[in-house]
């Protein structure tokens, strides 16, 4: 394969790719403040189609969306204990206001708990009033030291979703519900096979139970955090006072939970998909799904006209059967250099319709994935390239699992941890302690990314320790973003 000129190659230095492309593909830029960026359309077109598959989904699962502001009294914050220790030193807060110092500072929002769970206090009187479940699409903001685009930035777009339930049971119900419709999106839709399962107690959600998630390995390796699903028991109901009367007319707390994805989730399609040549666009989710390059020499208006009747019509078919089509009918450009760029922005197929082409009653179909191209009969393009997207899904989504696969290890002593470490994920007995999993950070630069659903059984004591293995299956550890 070809590297594409200037883009530094994932091997030599896959940071480097990474900042690269997220700029050469025009997915974002810099801003003029610090630690956060500038989502640019190409981009943004993604994060859209990311956003409307799981709303639908959300929607699908009984959800309502709705919206709360983003400033929020910094008093709230210190109701809950836990959750003021984990995002007090991310916080950024509003003091001055109108001229004047607030009487009491406002933070922004880096998360909505806790402005949530006082209105929920509110609108909570009754078991009829019960279960909420309610979304809202927003911006947060987290002060971060080392940002870097997509994956940590000062200021990010994401859902939150927040729930209340009569019960324990129905709200670990959700919990799983929810984690397990994040797992649906990114491999259904992102392509991206993921493990479902629990963070140990060192990395849970701050003020939460239990805390659900999905892992994806990137190209490098790495983990990825893609999505997480929290259960908090009565923490939040408790420091909030969502409290109700149930069936026996008796008061009792609500049991609350909240979920969230990010627009972290471009930095994961951008790391588990993409090569030397750019990014690859996971076909359910692209900006576009085919371009169409038309080739005519610029001084035969003929054959432009006769060329371009062809690709408008071909294009008309392909909207017809809802597939998103870009016609890059600029002028001024080499047809190479067009494909060069739209390689470079992962566009799944490339369509390339010329005199001769048009002559021979055909086109030609180019691959980003395989990297190869097909000549087709004019009359079938379309539906040739409506399969072509399903096949090119189902090959990316199985490219990434067989990666993740041939790089996931299950080792028994330490030293075959460190040593498998270095090159992907590895599951083994742990004793669940967090004075152990920062050992093993520290020693190998690994993190627990969780107790996996689905995944080999604890067969021994803790391979770092030697104390008792604290869950039924082995942790999954790895380097991660
Ligand atoms: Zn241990």
């Amino acid at each position: 394969m070809a590297k594409t000129k200037g883009l530094t190659s994932q091997q030599e230095d896959f940071s480097a790719w990474y900042n690269e492309i997220v700029y050469k593909a025009d997915l974002a830029d810099l801003s003029p403040v610090r630690g956060s960026m500038v989502i640019k359309p190409y981009g943004y077109a993604l994060w859209e189609h990311i956003q409307r598959s799981l709303d639908d989904m959300f929607k699908a699962t009984g959800h309502d969306n709705l919206y709360f502001p983003m400033l929020i009294p910094i008093s709230f914050f210190e109701r809950e204990a836990e959750h003021v220790e984990g995002f007090s030193p991310e916080l950024a807060v509003v003091t001055h206001a109108g001229g004047k110092e607030l009487e009491e500072p406002l933070a922004i929002r880096p998360t909505s708990e806790t402005i949530i769970g006082e209105m929920y206090s509110k609108w909570v009187q009754s078991y009829r009033d019960l279960p909420l479940l309610y979304n809202q699409w927003c911006n947060v903001m987290r002060w971060e030291m080392r940002t870097r685009p997509f994956l940590r930035t000062t200021e990010f777009l994401w859902q939150e979703g927040h729930t209340a339930h009569a019960t324990a049971e129905e709200a670990m119900a959700e919990t799983t519900q929810m984690v397990n419709v994040y797992a649906d999106f990114a491999e259904n839709f992102a392509a991206i096979p993921v493990i479902k399962g629990e963070k140990t107690e060192g990395e849970r959600f701050a003020g939460a139970l239990v805390t659900y998630t999905i892992e994806a390995m990137m190209r490098d390796s790495k983990a990825l955090q893609s999505g997480t699903s929290h259960y908090m028991g009565t923490n939040f109901s408790k420091a909030f006072d969502i409290s109700f009367n149930d069936v026996n007319n008796e008061q009792a707390y609500a049991f609350t939970t909240s979920w969230g994805l990010s627009t972290r989730m471009i930095g994961a399609i951008i790391m588990a998909h993409g090569d030397d040549k750019g990014l690859i666009m996971p076909p359910k989710i692209a900006p576009h799904q085919v371009v169409i390059v038309p080739i005519y020499r610029k001084d035969d208006q003929l054959a432009k006209d006769q060329v371009m009747a062809a690709v408008d019509e071909l294009a008309g078919q392909l909207r017809d059967q809802a597939v998103r089509v870009k016609v890059d009918s600029r002028g001024g450009m080499s047809p190479g250099w067009k494909f060069n760029e739209w390689e470079q922005k992962g566009v799944p197929l490339r369509l390339e319709l010329g005199p001769k082409d048009l002559e021979a009653g055909e086109v030609v179909i180019a691959n980003r994935l395989k990297e190869n191209k097909e000549t087709v009969k004019l009359a079938e393009a379309s539906s040739v390239v409506v399969s072509a997207l399903k096949q090119f899904h189902d090959d990316l989504y199985e490219r990434a699992r067989v990666f993740r696969d041939e790089r996931s290890f299950v080792v028994d002593d330490y030293e075959s941890f460190k040593e498998k470490v270095a090159q992907g994920w590895v599951h083994i007995n742990h004793c669940g302690k967090p004075a152990c999993e920062e050992a093993i950070q520290e020693e190998t630069k690994a993190t627990p990314r969780c107790i996996p659903f689905v995944g080999p059984e604890t067969d021994g004591p803790c391979v770092r320790c030697a104390e008792a293995s604290a869950y039924p299956r082995k942790v999954i550890f790895a380097k991660a973003y």
